[in-house]
């Protein structure tokens, strides 16, 4: 019997179910976070209350030890949205970075590294920006590698990268060149914000100011083969690309669910005239239903790489911030000089929507992919 019991191994410890991650996500979302919306709008870095999500489980739903329960990830951030868009974009970063540790198949940045990102004990964001663009070619690839022993070196700057700090790291990637400044293909790798990456500020955002964002210059940065994320990196983007368009829509999601709150909290005072904008709060919240259910039916299979799957993440993605920017004027429209006090939630929200259509697929990179994709498929159309 006592040999029996040695040799028995312990279960990894169950995931947390999805309802006690939205109500632990939620008390935090109307409590603490929605306190300190408007100080996190104008540069206050929510790390402690982002490390109270991911010890809620708030930040790892959607890994391979948690179940890849992307619905809930997507649920998780829109209720932290709903109370503060940038939360809710920090999210996002810290789950896609996640998303690669675990995708990466590479054992050191697996186990207790995973483990203790997706807790909320370390936090690290994104910087595929220019490299998304650059593989749709929208604009050239910034960081640039050469092969070494033991790993790469990589020299370059990138503008803007959120959710870093001294400490912390992001998901990144770069051209590797030979001889001749030829690109042979490109590498993913874990950028750690020590002494070697300069961290340099970022001119001042007109919102989303408390995500700690970051220009980044590399001089001649060592990637050892310990940090590499995929090499090539080409495969590895085109397997996770739906799962990191469609988990931003928890942002738009949310965001939107803000803004129908708040014009609901003006109907009694102003509803008589009210009555007479376009959009008023119960077809707004039936249309946000219907864009929710079409969300989560998608996340359902987010290693989809089929064109017909892509194509209906990225209108998915579009939709969402076309119906952001729309929801969070009507609510400013319905709250009046009240919406637009500086320290209101709609007016904010209305910085974050402009956010949220701009941010890595902005609504017109998401057009060109989808009209790239479209005369893909169509019969006699240029590829
Ligand atoms: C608050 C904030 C946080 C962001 N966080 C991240 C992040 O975490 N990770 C990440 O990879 N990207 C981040 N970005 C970049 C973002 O995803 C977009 O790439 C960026 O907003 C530009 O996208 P665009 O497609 O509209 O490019 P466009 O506006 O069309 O611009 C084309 C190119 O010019 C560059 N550019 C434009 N204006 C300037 C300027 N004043 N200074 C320097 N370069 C400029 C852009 O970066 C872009 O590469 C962030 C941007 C902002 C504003």
């Amino acid at each position: 019997m006592a040999q029996t019991a040695a040799l028995r191994i312990d279960p990894a410890p169950p995931a947390l179910p999805d309802a006690a991650i939205l109500a632990a996500t939620s008390a935090i979302a109307d409590g603490p976070l929605a306190a300190a919306a408007a100080r996190i709008d104008h540069g206050e870095y929510p790390l402690p209350l982002m490390a109270d999500l991911g010890a809620a489980g708030a930040l790892g739903a959607h890994l391979k030890g948690n179940g890849s329960r992307f619905g809930l990830a997507i649920s998780a951030m829109e209720t932290a949205s709903r109370a503060c868009g940038a939360t809710g974009f920090l999210m996002w970063a810290h789950d896609v970075c996640g998303l690669y540790l675990d995708q990466s198949g590479n054992p050191a940045l697996e186990g207790a590294m995973l483990e203790d990102h997706a807790a909320g004990r370390s936090f690290g964001g994104t910087a595929l920006s220019n490299p998304m663009k650059a593989f749709s070619g929208i604009e050239p690839m910034l960081l640039r590698a050469r092969k070494v022993a033991g790993g790469y070196v990589v020299r370059g700057a990138l503008p803007w990268v959120s959710h870093i700090g001294r400490g912390q790291y992001c998901g990144a990637i770069a051209a590797v060149e030979g001889v001749g400044g030829s690109v042979s293909h490109e590498i993913m790798f874990l950028l750690r914000c020590d002494d070697r990456a300069e961290l340099r500020p970022c001119p001042v955002f007109s919102g989303m100011e408390g995500t700690s964002t970051w220009g980044i210059r590399l001089d001649d940065y060592f990637v050892p083969a310990d940090d590499l994320i995929a090499d090539p990196a080409r495969p590895f983007i085109a397997r996770i690309k739906g799962a990191f368009i469609l988990l931003q829509t928890g942002m738009a999601l949310g965001v939107s669910a803000g803004a129908i709150a708040s014009m609901r909290e003006v109907e009694g005072p102003l509803g008589h005239v009210n009555q007479f904008l376009d959009d008023q709060p119960d077809d707004l919240e039936a249309e946000l239903a219907d864009l929710r259910a079409g969300i989560l039916a998608l996340a359902e299979t987010p290693f989809e790489t089929s064109k017909d799957y892509l194509l209906s993440v990225l209108d998915a993605r579009a939709q969402g911030a076309e119906f952001t920017l729309r929801a969070t004027q009507a609510a400013l429209l319905h709250q009046g000089a009240r919406g637009y006090l500086a320290s209101a939630g709609p007016q904010r929200r209305i910085r974050e929507a402009h956010f949220v259509a701009i941010v890595t697929p902005a609504i017109k990179h998401l057009r060109w992919e989808m009209a790239r994709l479209s005369r893909d498929v169509m019969p006699g159309g240029a590829a």
